[in-house]
């Protein structure tokens, strides 16, 4: 099997303010049309990275290729083939949400015809066809970071910066911009993505990133994150005692709950595992009323990597 195209490779990114090590030499590969999420708490230097990586700011050293160019011998063809949007939103407060889209229309040389086309299409896939003879004043958090998003979207671009796309949404709103940035996905966008929101990261990322004070601390998809820290177990539940009795002895580490016919088993969630644990049961002959794997969440993760929860650091902001 082919290995798949990298959308996004840096090697050896580094970035110093003065004497301050911002990045302190990144390497990360994001395969063409997938998600990938860079955590860290404030500070950490996402924000810088997603600077370099869309050609805002320069690295002090490191080799980056995005869409298959070389960033910086032909920063130009990067911009054509990128979006960003988040913390540098191009969006005019003052104009209408299609004049903005027009806007940008113009700005990317689309014919006129061309750009109203897209305008109109934009409107109508972001769910801004009634707002978008309002001014932008008038929006919703919600409807703003969808047209800064349509806006992005007016150059057709292979590859989407997202920083921070959902920070201060209510619930509501926020699922639908996951659903937006899955179905950009699906139609072959790369997506690259920082959150402070662990949740954010594990409904939406296929690999995360973790950057802890400009270096990348860990690496993986949401489940083996989840599966390299301590604290996954399979819970068992029996309706006959002596199932239990019979379970705890074959599990000697398990930890019993006589009252509530429970065992619950120390387990690092993979499937290799879990078989060799059903198939202890069956040896033994113990009859088993219900099985739950639970693995440990991101919070864990970045609990035990950082030696501090996510959501306390990311509210120092
Ligand atoms: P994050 O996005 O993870 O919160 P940033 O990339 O914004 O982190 O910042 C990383 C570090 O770099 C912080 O300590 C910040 O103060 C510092 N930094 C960022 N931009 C500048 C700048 N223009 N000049 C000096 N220091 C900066």
């Amino acid at each position: 099997m082919s290995t798949p195209r990298a959308a996004i490779s840096a090697t050896g990114l580094r970035k110093a303010y003065g004497e301050k090590l911002v990045l302190d030499g990144i390497d990360l590969t994001v395969p063409a049309g997938t998600i990938f999420a860079l955590l860290g708490p404030n500070g950490a230097g996402k924000t810088t990275t997603v600077q370099i990586l869309s050609t805002l700011i320069r690295a002090d050293a490191g080799d980056i290729r995005i869409d298959g160019r070389d960033l910086a011998r032909d920063p130009d063809a990067v911009r054509d083939a990128i979006g960003v949007t988040g913390q540098f939103s191009a969006v005019d407060n003052l104009l209408t949400g299609e004049e903005n889209l027009r806007l940008m229309a113009d700005l990317r040389h689309l014919d006129r015809t061309t750009g109203r086309r897209r305008t109109a299409e934009l409107l109508d896939q972001f769910d801004l066809v009634e707002a978008a003879r309002q001014p932008v004043v008038t929006y919703s958090g919600g409807m703003r970071r969808r047209l800064d998003l349509a806006m992005t979207l007016v150059g057709s671009p292979r590859v989407i910066f997202l920083d921070e796309p959902t920070t201060g949404l209510d619930p509501r709103s926020r699922r639908t911009m996951w659903q937006i940035i899955r179905d950009l996905v699906r139609a072959g966008v790369t997506i690259f993505l920082t959150t402070q929101y662990l949740e954010e990261a594990d409904q939406l990322a296929d690999r995360i990133a973790l950057l802890d004070h400009g270096r990348l601390i860990a690496e993986g998809s949401p489940d083996e994150l989840k599966r390299r820290i301590p604290g996954g177990h399979v819970q068992l539940r029996f309706t006959d005692p002596a199932d239990l009795g019979r379970a705890a002895r074959t599990f000697a580490d398990g930890a019993r709950d006589d009252d509530a016919l429970t065992l619950r088993i120390p387990h690092d969630g993979s499937v290799r595992s879990l078989r060799a644990l059903l198939g202890r049961l069956d040896d033994a002959a113990v009859e088993v009323e219900e099985l739950s794997v639970h693995t440990p969440d991101l919070d864990d993760v970045f609990l035990t990597l950082t030696g501090q929860p996510q959501q306390e650091r990311a509210s120092v902001r």
